[in-house]
């Protein structure tokens, strides 16, 4: 038997008829529920996927079986797409198939000629344009008239226009199934996640038709505003309307009365009363807020289909909290219904996705959001901008940590090259900023302040937009939407942490981080890069005399001078984190970092410590490095440079006690960079617990704290057992990590990242989303190995990746206790790791059930 001799290849959709949403697709089941539901639905059949791909393979469907049908159907059929997922689209609906001379005779009769013909035509024109695929233009305008696209079709076809209805039938469900086949279909279908082989089923409807005497025309409805997510009746009624289809006196007309025109409420009050009642119910029992389909003829009403309210991110939002809110959906649902990358959105300025964009070219969405402002080259002409109250973008080749109060001073950051991981990107991220890394396709002369991007020259001061959440560059200003941060944001969040198996902290630096955090919920900082409070500008030159210091004696004077600036740093993280757990990394960048790197920064700097040009020239070579990620950085200075860590832990405990004064008890983690042997963290704990002994015998107040690795290098997540054996928790730093695995520079990788992503090297930017198969398999390695030795240790995850939602997934299969990362991204990651914690709760319900059974 094949599919087309199936029985069940195409069945009417009655109340109970076995209708599945595989077999059939979405709409055929979406359908069967209004039917359920007592709507009028004008009686509709489904078409099985199998059947469709056998008439795609080239089987004809019998012709009997497809008049009997028509018959049923009163002679004049609609045909429309039903794949698996509405998102997944399919071909566009051809309506009045099985319309002939015999038919249109009829027509006129009962609708009049001006009817008749408009709805012969229509199908005419759909007929040859989609079907018999003639020239376009032939049959495009409506001025042609009925007998000039029939001679039309008789001219390119030397046939007749086809009479039989159930041919028409046939050929028209031969062209649908085709086309879903077609390459460019299936394309699009997969760019929304579609398998390849993706099925469809296709529904026969009987017309119900819009063209005609008394209020007679088409429309949709919907009682949610697809921007807002707010209740609002919205949609359309065109009178004397239908597809193409136009007969005289087409007219729209509002649905509510509205002063500006005539509405259907006034010119059909009871079928407007019975669109809202049919819109009410179908949010109840379809659960889902519904744009409602339906045609009047002669004032009859009836319901021809349902879609899902589209929506943007912040109405998708309302939308699903409303529903949960109103006991429609459980609030587990509400949490499973969001695209975690969708809170995003809210959460910033977005170009408005209805504006015109003026692209101008395209780099790496590093941070999301958008920001216009006038471009500048450098962190100084940034900083001017803003004092003189401007807006500004700041574009450079890349940044470096002197460039910080530059990117502070800026509305956005653009780099020529870098990539997810790179200095820019994970600042911008940290403070909220929209930012573009790896834009290859710009070209920046610093001397001329230019940069030329999509051939066209722009000039220091011109307007420029930055659109991080796209990674778009548009030239000008472009309309913008605000950010979304309502009660409805809130609640869904608060549902979801409430099903969360995890816990997501915060990678902050700052207290305006640390205040973000606490915004946003954050369970605490998971990591604190210590390094980034000494760019300011008035620490700077305490650190650069610390690092000039010959002898211990010389640096332990310079770092006194520091200590009492990180202890406030760290106070006032303390306090506003108010007794959650704060991780602070001691110090982890190569020294040079800190020194200047032209000329002119190091004469200034031979002025400030009052030294020869040629001595400051002779340490800064000295202190550079061939490859300063792999050298002299994170614990290895903490070893050979070990007053710089004592000077930390003791601005740490001293801040512990002073927060702990005004408010809740403190008990810090202290966190151990880069570390790759065991015997690395057993020399830097017995510093620490030296300098905790001191502060406990200076201060007489007891001093406490958790010690922490962090696993980045390959070699500590392998020797994860011996590490844990010293240690309170282990925090896998991701960006390292992955670096170290691949081998590949976190800097640098952006020059090629796009052609091995474009060449299926790498599945995705492994700085982006955790490669699960290497870098993952450290991760489950360390993880097991660690907790092996030391079953209460606690571990965690804090580079970049703790704030995707795959790699977040992943890690809580994997077993980590919490995942940290840049504030803006912790909502994301809070609903992303509630999802995964839902599925995993099904899963354990599910086996538990079956080894019940
Ligand atoms: C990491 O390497 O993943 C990390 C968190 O540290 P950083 O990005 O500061 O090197
Ligand atoms: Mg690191």
């Amino acid at each position: 038997m094949t599919a087309l001799n199936d029985p069940d290849a195409i069945v009417e959709i009655t109340p109970s008829a076995g209708i599945q949403v595989p077999r059939y697709g979405w709409r055929a089941k979406c359908l069967q529920r209004l039917v359920r539901m007592g709507l009028p639905v004008p009686l509709s059949f489904a078409i099985s996927a199998d059947a469709v791909r056998a008439i795609a393979a080239g089987q004809t469907p019998d012709p009997r079986q497809l008049a009997a049908v028509i018959e049923r159907a009163d002679g004049l059929v609609s045909i429309r797409p039903s794949a698996a997922n509405p998102a997944w689209g399919g071909p566009g609906t051809v309506l009045n198939v099985g319309i002939n001379d015999a038919c249109h005779a009829r027509l006129v009769e009962t609708r009049g000629q001006a009817a008749a013909d408009a709805l012969y035509l229509g199908f005419v024109q759909s007929f040859a344009i989609h079907v018999a695929r003639l020239d376009a233009e032939a049959f495009s305008d409506n001025e042609v008239g009925l007998a000039g696209a029939l001679r039309a079709y008789e001219d390119e076809t030397d046939e007749e226009f086809p009479q039989d209805p159930a041919r028409q039938l046939a050929e028209v469900l031969r062209s649908m199934a085709r086309a879903w086949d077609g390459p460019t279909a299936r394309l699009l279908r997969q760019a929304k996640g579609a398998p390849t082989h993706a099925p469809l089923g296709l529904i026969v409807q009987t017309m119900a038709l819009a063209i005609g005497p008394g209020v007679t025309g088409s429309g949709s409805i919907q009682l949610a505003d697809s921007s807002t997510g707010m209740p609002r009746i919205t949609g359309r009624f065109r009178g004397q309307s239908q597809g193409r289809a136009k007969a005289e006196g087409a007219e729209t007309l509002y649905l509510t009365r509205d002063p500006r025109g005539p509405s259907l409420e006034e010119a059909a009050p009871e079928v407007f009363a019975d669109l809202i009642r049919y819109g009410v119910a179908a949010r109840e029992r379809l659960r889902e807020e519904m744009l409602v389909e339906f045609v009047v003829s002669d004032s009859k009403l009836s319901i021809i289909d349902a879609v899902r309210v589209p929506r943007s991110s912040r109405a998708a939002v309302r939308i699903a909290v409303a529903l949960a809110r109103d006991g429609i959906i459980p609030t587990e649902e509400a949490v499973m219904r969001i695209e975690p990358r969708a809170l995003s959105d809210l959460l910033h300025y977005q170009v408005d996705p209805d504006a015109p964009r003026d692209l101008i070219a395209k780099g790496i969405n590093a941070s999301p959001g958008a920001a216009t402002g006038q471009i500048v080259f450098s962190a100084a002409a940034a900083q001017a901008a803003e004092a003189r109250g401007e807006r500004c973008v700041l574009v450079r080749r890349e940044t470096v940590p002197e460039d910080i109060r530059g990117m502070h001073a800026a509305t956005a950051v653009l780099t020529e090259r870098g990539g997810m991981t790179s200095h820019a990107a994970v600042i911008a991220r940290g403070i909220g900023l929209p930012c573009i890394v790896g834009a290859s396709g710009i070209s920046i002369d610093t001397r001329a302040r230019t940069m030329l991007a999509g051939g066209r020259m722009f000039h220091e001061g011109e307007q420029i937009t930055i659109d991080g959440t796209t990674g778009e560059i548009l030239a000008g200003e472009a309309a913008m939407l605000e950010p979304a941060l309502d009660e409805s944001f809130t609640q869904l969040l608060d549902w979801a942490d409430a099903h969360c198996r995890i816990r997501i902290r915060a990678n902050a630096d700052t207290p305006e981080d640390a205040r973000t955090a606490r915004m946003f919920n954050a369970q605490g900082i998971g990591l604190c890069r210590t390094e980034h409070m000494f760019f300011d500008d008035q620490r700077l030159p305490a650190m650069r005399e610390m690092i000039f210091a010959d002898k211990p004696g010389d640096r332990r004077l310079s770092l006194e001078r520091l200590l009492p600036m990180q202890r406030s740093d760290f106070a006032a993280l303390f306090e506003i984190m108010a007794g959650l757990p704060v991780t602070i990394r001691l110090f982890d960048p190569p020294l040079h970092e800190f020194l200047p790197h032209d000329r002119e920064g190091m004469r200034e700097l031979a002025e400030s410590l009052d030294l020869p040009l040629s001595d400051v020239t002779r340490r800064v070579e000295a202190l550079s490095e061939f490859n300063p990620m792999l050298g002299m950085r994170g614990v290895r200075l903490g070893i050979t440079v070990p007053e710089i860590y004592d000077m930390q832990a003791r601005a740490i405990f001293e801040a512990t006690i002073q927060a702990s004064k005004n408010g809740e008890a403190v008990v810090p983690e202290i966190m151990i960079p880069l570390v790759s042997a065991r015997r690395e963290v057993e020399l830097v704990k017995n510093r620490i617990d030296a300098v905790a002994a001191a502060v406990r015998n200076e201060t007489r107040k007891d001093v406490t704290y958790r010690l922490g690795v962090m696993v980045e290098t390959p070699r500590a997540a392998l020797r994860a057992g011996d590490i844990a054996e010293h240690a309170a928790f282990l925090s896998f730093g991701t960006n390292d990590l992955t670096q170290m695995t691949y081998g590949l520079s976190r800097d640098d990788a952006g020059r090629f990242m796009s052609a091995y992503v474009g060449q299926g090297v790498y599945g995705e930017d492994p700085f982006h989303i955790l490669d699960r198969e290497g870098v993952g398999e450290l991760v489950a390695i360390g993880t097991e190995r660690a907790r092996s030795r030391a079953p209460g240790i606690t571990i965690s995850v804090c580079g970049e990746h703790g704030g995707n939602p795959e790699s977040i997934a992943f890690c809580l299969r994997a077993g980590v206790n919490y995942v940290s990362c840049s504030p803006f991204r912790v909502p994301v990651a809070r609903l992303a790791a509630a999802q995964e914690s839902i599925l995993m709760s099904r899963e354990d319900a599910e086996s538990a059930a079956n080894r019940e059974s």
